[in-house]
């Protein structure tokens, strides 16, 4: 090796990007290159609001370069195969040596796991999606919406929930909702993941007319009957379904052989290197590991990622832990949010709906970006938010922007 071992991140999402940033102010140590699909960062979050026309579709896309620190190199090429062996990295017409890989290629959303869904149903997970979705609502005059999970895993947990109290909203907004009922499919007992959360669902849900059906596992859509049915034999028929399909890892980790049967990379849930590939670091929704598939999860493990990648460059073990942590900032409806915050041992505990925590959501759809752009990271501000007791929410004044710029 050279003296300077030579990083290739695999993805410029979320979890790519922070880490190649984080990583460049070592450049004394490092020379850090992304390899990108599209060169089109995505930020995903705001899809949520595309189908209501609160976002527009073509401001959720940043160009990586512009996002990325200088001293970073971009490729923007797909990768078809990885080789752990002889630490290549193959494209169409060539390949790259890497003395260390960060895997951060995502996952994508595979509706072909439900015959039926892409023809009969809807869902806001990819921007051609979310547009075509928009246009259903524009023409939908009423009738039965069903909405729901049609299998797991899928990223960022909350957002089924987000999208049907904001579409309870929407439909009143626009003198539909007394023309129209919305039900709710859930694969579990209870409507939401993660059980300390759902008495809260329940009553947003409640409060907004919502209809839950639990223990469906969506089995079919027939569009011609307009009719989804469930592996329990129940079949509910519907004039809109919105269905979130289940997830897979990206194909790239199929061809190179490192997932498992969903695609997803067996991790080791401290140090986030590969599982039998000690020079393999994988951030984001690409692990299997036992948490949410969000932003915040990959934006909390990019820290981790950095101090053990340096660590084993500087002929030292891994030493840094990640303990699971995630935050959430999650639409309740009605112009309020709440959070939730959680890792391995700790379930969330969201605390009531306010109009503050919607506001922290949406500073964070705008800041996010700008932030990741100007090499900065969140980090002190999610911490600040993880460390103040839910009931009293920090106040983000002058102060606490200052403390954004990342000083590690
Ligand atoms: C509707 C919606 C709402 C969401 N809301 C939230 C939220 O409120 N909070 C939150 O924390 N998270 C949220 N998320 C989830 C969040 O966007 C993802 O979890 C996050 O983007 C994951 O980051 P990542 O780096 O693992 O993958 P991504 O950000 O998906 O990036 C993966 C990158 O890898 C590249 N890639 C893949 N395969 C290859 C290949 N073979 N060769 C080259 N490049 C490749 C892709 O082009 C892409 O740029 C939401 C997601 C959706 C869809």
């Amino acid at each position: 090796m050279g003296s300077k071992a030579k990083v290739i991140v695999l993805g410029g999402g979320v979890g790519g990007t922070f880490v190649a940033n984080k990583l460049a102010r070592h450049s004394q140590q490092v020379q850090v290159t992304v390899v990108d699909a599209t060169g089109s960062h995505h930020y995903q979050p705001g899809l949520l609001y595309v189908p209501f026309k609160q976002e527009k579709p073509e401001t959720l896309r940043y160009d990586e370069r512009k996002l990325l620190h200088p001293e970073v190199e971009l490729i923007c090429q797909p990768v078809i195969r990885i080789e752990p062996d002889r630490r290549r990295l193959f494209f169409s017409d060539g390949y790259l040596e890497y003395d260390y890989l960060v895997i951060a290629t995502g996952c994508c959303p595979a509706p072909e796991e439900i015959p039926g869904l892409q023809e009969g149903g809807h869902h806001f997970y990819s921007e051609p999606d979310a547009i075509r979705l928009r246009d259903a609502l524009e023409t939908f005059e009423g009738g039965h919406i069903v909405v729901g999970i049609g299998g797991f895993p899928y990223k960022c947990p909350p957002a089924p929930i987000e999208f049907t109290l904001l579409l309870a909203d929407w439909l009143e907004q626009n003198g539909l909702r007394n023309k129209t009922k919305i039900t709710f499919l859930s694969p579990l007992p209870q409507p939401f993941s993660i059980p300390t959360v759902n008495p809260l669902v329940e009553e947003l849900f409640a409060r907004s007319g919502i209809t839950s059906e639990c223990f469906f596992n969506a089995e079919a859509v027939d569009p011609q009957r307009r009719m989804v049915s469930s592996l329990e034999g129940t079949e509910i028929n519907y004039d809109l379904l919105i269905l979130i399909p289940p997830h897979r890892g990206s194909p790239v980790v199929d061809a190179s052989g490192l997932g498992d049967k969903g695609g997803w990379i067996p991790t080791d849930r401290n140090t986030l290197q590969a599982k039998g590939h000690d020079n393999i670091f994988v951030i984001g929704d690409a692990t299997d590991l036992p948490i949410s598939k969000s932003g915040a999860a990959a934006h909390f493990e990019a820290p981790i990622v950095v101090a053990n990648l340096l660590a084993l460059v500087s002929g030292q073990s891994p030493q840094t832990s990640y303990d699971g942590s995630v935050l959430c900032l999650v639409e309740t409806g009605k112009g309020t949010g709440t959070i939730l915050r959680f890792n391995y041992d700790r379930p969330p505990n969201p605390p009531k709906p306010t109009r503050y925590y919607r506001w922290v959501k949406h500073f964070m759809n705008r800041f996010y970006p700008l932030a990741v752009l100007k090499g900065w990271s969140l980090t002190l501000f999610l911490d600040s938010l993880r460390r103040v007791p839910f009931q009293r929410p920090p106040f983000c004044g002058s102060e606490e922007m200052i403390s954004l710029k990342d000083r590690q």
